[in-house]
């Protein structure tokens, strides 16, 4: 992390710094992917929006919500800090969970994406995620399939009988091998809290319907951007990208879709020199070294994960169990 100090925290410092690192994630689905329960006649979410930056067009985009790609992401890396026991316990015995009143205020995840707690405070999530935006429009990304429908208990069988589903629903699902830009901000973090970030977004794969095992995505890395200042938006990037795609027909190759972001002449070269204030891009051989350098890490967490959970200051107020 060397040449990128000046954008990173020492340690973690309760006030704003106002340094960013940006993670540049190209989302790719590897089998068809419904992002909505299926059977529940929802359609996908879609946002028209211009299809480039040049070009005037306007075009339906699906959209993965910012809300599903954290939760997902959160949830791998509480996986790996439940089996090191480092999410901690209340008195009562509670662990630690998502979406309750009971956050425990001191384990790595709530430190690093926030928790708001009914009793004692809250801390904001160093996390900003956007929307991520498809690359292409809905119409060529997206098909219909039928489904059984699903009972209330978000199962295709009957909670009561265990009798399968026999009536039938309707699903919009995408394709696999579509592409979907995202950039995830990380602000006034460590180099250890971007490993973390960088791990729970590479080990993170099904961003699907939780009642199904469809939709598989692979989430590629494809530069990290540090900063002092926002620079431009998933959208913005999204339809750079676009502008600069010569083939614009699904499926596109990926290679074809990284070389239109960071490439020389990429949407990235084009959009970063708008960024007010000092940035610098890590892509090619120092990203390629970076990224060796998680996977190295994950295959032995443990050492790092407790060194991570040691860096926080102690709470305030105690809480046994730990
Ligand atoms: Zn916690």
């Amino acid at each position: 992390m060397a040449g990128y100090t000046d954008f990173l925290l020492d340690r973690y410092f309760n006030l704003p710094q106002g340094r960013y690192v940006n993670v540049i994630v190209l989302r790719e689905t590897k089998s068809e992917t419904i992002f909505r329960t299926e059977g529940s006649g929802e359609p996908l979410n879609r946002e028209f929006v211009h299809a480039g930056l040049n070009n005037g067009e306007v075009i339906p985009r699906v959209v993965i919500s910012k809300r599903k790609q954290t939760a997902v992401e959160r949830r791998t890396g509480r996986e790996l800090l439940r089996g090191f026991g480092l999410l901690q316990k209340h008195d009562d015995g509670a662990e630690c969970m998502l979406n309750t009143n009971t956050p425990c205020e001191r384990c790595i995840d709530c430190w690093f994406y926030g928790f708001a707690a009914g009793g004692s405070g809250a801390q904001k999530s160093r996390v900003i995620t956007e929307d991520a935006f498809s690359l292409l429009p809905a119409s060529s990304i997206v098909d219909t399939k039928t489904f059984n429908a699903l009972f209330d208990n978000s199962t295709m069988r009957n909670p009561v009988t265990g009798e399968p589903s026999t009536s039938l629903g309707e699903s919009e699902y995408v394709k696999p091998e579509a592409h979907f830009l995202d950039m995830e901000v990380l602000k006034d973090v460590t180099a250890d809290e971007l490993v973390y970030a960088c791990g729970n977004i590479l080990r993170s794969s099904r961003y699907g319907a939780i009642s199904s095992r469809i939709g598989r995505v692979q989430n590629t890395i494809l530069a990290i951007v540090f900063s002092r200042a926002e620079i431009c938006s998933s959208l913005e990037l999204t339809q750079a990208s676009y502008d600069r795609l010569t083939e614009k027909e699904h499926p596109l190759r990926t290679d074809d879709v990284a070389k239109v972001v960071t490439g020389e002449n990429g949407a990235l070269a084009h959009l970063l020199p708008q960024t007010i204030g000092p940035y610098q891009m890590m892509a090619g051989q120092p990203l390629a070294t970076f990224l060796a350098e998680i996977h190295e890490t994950y295959k032995e967490p443990e050492a790092f994960l407790r060194r991570l959970d040691a860096s926080y200051p102690a709470p305030a107020k105690t809480k046994k169990g730990r």
